[in-house]
């Protein structure tokens, strides 16, 4: 059996009125946490023993216009912008890391098409072909439940950004032609369609980043396959195996982006890659609540024994909160900033709160377990899975926890073209 915490334990991460949040906002962080308590919770366990994917978290997703979440209101979404879609997202991760992570996929396909797509230049015919297609995809979200994955990891350099990606799109009569094999490949066999990036590479022509497509490609079209086996660490409800693409056609109205604007985006809308953050700040959140009810005797499923007294636990304690705190300032500041065109310090705030997220929230599960002692590390309470799930955040490219550390320090002491003799 699996148990969640008190209902007194999970007020908002972020306060509405404390982080001076919309009405609009409050209403949907309030419903996404609701939902992560009462959905998500009490089939986390499951799927992770047993490394499924949570396809019912899903449905009951489009039941309750989650899946719809960033697709524009004039497209019948609700129309949720990043900061919105960031607070929402860290509610859910507070309950299931996997499915929130999984979710992230999903709604990336409708952010990145939306709200992301209308800051990035296009000529006004390229952005009314771009808004036909995309009502299309929206509409298989918002009639059947469509699932849309996010497949660019490809095992090479690729998707740290450095080179073009190997999978690649042959442009012929009507649409392309998809070959290639993405790794990592969270809702693989669960999802309907696969927002596969890939290169548009005609005959002879050379491979490069700026050809970059972004595809829905449908799960069901011949030469999809899934690969390999999935049992991880942590994050299992991902079940991310492999995607293998041969010969497969889509036609041009799977682009899920014009051409060129995926690589636009990468370039001037950086804060695009922070969106793995969000489920991390809820596993953070998740860890630090878990100690305070434990200690409190009032974890459920636990005696209740209380601990607190102690004053090496009320260190603890303390600093997982200062942890927590800088934590959340850093991140909410960095969503709260996330634009067109961002300075270099606002980028660089971005890598910062990115690490910050990753590396503090399995910290602070660490710090959890060995506060709260051996047995909270059983497998009858969530912490030892918050524990590992808030372990692969780090390792989350394009912005992985080397990667931001790096591009921090590069960019912080060279300007744009600058090299030492
Ligand atoms: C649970 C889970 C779910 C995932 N879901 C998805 C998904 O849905 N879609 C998807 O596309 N991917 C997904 N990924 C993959 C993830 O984003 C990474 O691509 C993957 O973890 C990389 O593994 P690798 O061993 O190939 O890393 P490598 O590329 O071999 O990198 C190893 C390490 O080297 C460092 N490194 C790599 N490149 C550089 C560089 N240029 N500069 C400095 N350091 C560098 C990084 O720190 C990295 O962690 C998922 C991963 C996990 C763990």
């Amino acid at each position: 059996m699996n148990v969640q915490l008190d209902a007194h334990q999970d007020d908002p991460i972020f306060a509405p009125d404390a982080f001076r949040l919309t009405d609009f906002q409050a209403g949907l962080i309030g419903k996404a946490r609701r939902f992560g308590k009462a959905k998500l919770a009490p089939r986390a366990a499951k799927h992770d023993r047993e490394a499924t994917f949570p396809i019912e978290n899903f449905r009951d997703m489009h039941a309750e216009g989650l899946l719809s979440i960033c697709i524009p209101t004039e497209d019948g979404g609700t129309g949720a912008d990043f900061q919105t879609y960031c607070l929402a997202a860290a509610e859910l991760g507070r309950y299931d890391g996997a499915t929130a992570l999984s979710w992230n996929m999903h709604v990336c396909s409708t952010l990145w098409s939306g709200a992301l797509s209308d800051d990035l230049e296009m000529t006004p015919e390229v952005r009314a072909g771009h808004l036909a297609r995309r009502r299309m995809h929206y509409q298989r979200i918002l009639n059947d439940g469509a699932i849309y994955a996010q497949p660019f990891s490809e095992g090479g350099a690729a998707a740290a950004g450095g080179v073009a990606f190997g999978t690649e799109a042959r442009p012929v009569d009507g649409g392309f032609i998809v070959n290639g094999k993405k790794i990592f490949a969270s809702l693989s066999g669960s999802a309907d369609y696969y927002g596969v990036l890939c290169t548009e590479r005609a005959e002879g022509a050379a491979a490069s980043r700026r050809n970059t497509l972004y595809l829905g490609i449908p799960a069901k079209a011949e030469g999809v396959s899934v690969v390999g086996d999935w049992d991880p660490l942590g994050m299992r409800g991902t079940v991310s195996r492999t995607l293998l693409f041969k010969n497969v056609f889509v036609p041009e109205d799977a682009m899920l982006m014009p051409r060129g604007v995926y690589f636009q985006a990468a370039t001037r809308w950086p804060h695009m890659f922070l969106t793995l953050s969000p489920t991390y700040m809820g596993l953070a959140q998740a860890a630090y609540d878990f100690t305070v009810a434990y200690l409190r005797g009032e974890a459920p499923g636990t005696p209740p024994v209380k601990r607190r007294m102690f004053p090496t636990k009320q260190i603890a304690v303390a600093e997982m909160r200062i942890m927590l705190e800088q934590t959340k300032a850093l991140w909410f500041q960095a969503i709260t900033e996330a634009c067109p065109n961002p300075t270099k310090e606002q980028v660089l705030r971005a890598y910062a709160a990115q690490h910050t997220v990753m590396e503090n929230a399995n910290a602070i599960a660490t710090k959890a377990i060995r506060t709260c002692g051996g047995q909270s590390m059983l497998k009858s309470l969530p912490l030892e899975r918050i524990y590992r799930d808030s372990r692969c955040g780090a390792l989350m490219l394009p912005w992985t926890a080397e990667i931001c550390v790096d591009r921090i320090g590069r960019e912080a002491l060279y300007q744009p073209g600058e090299k030492d003799e």
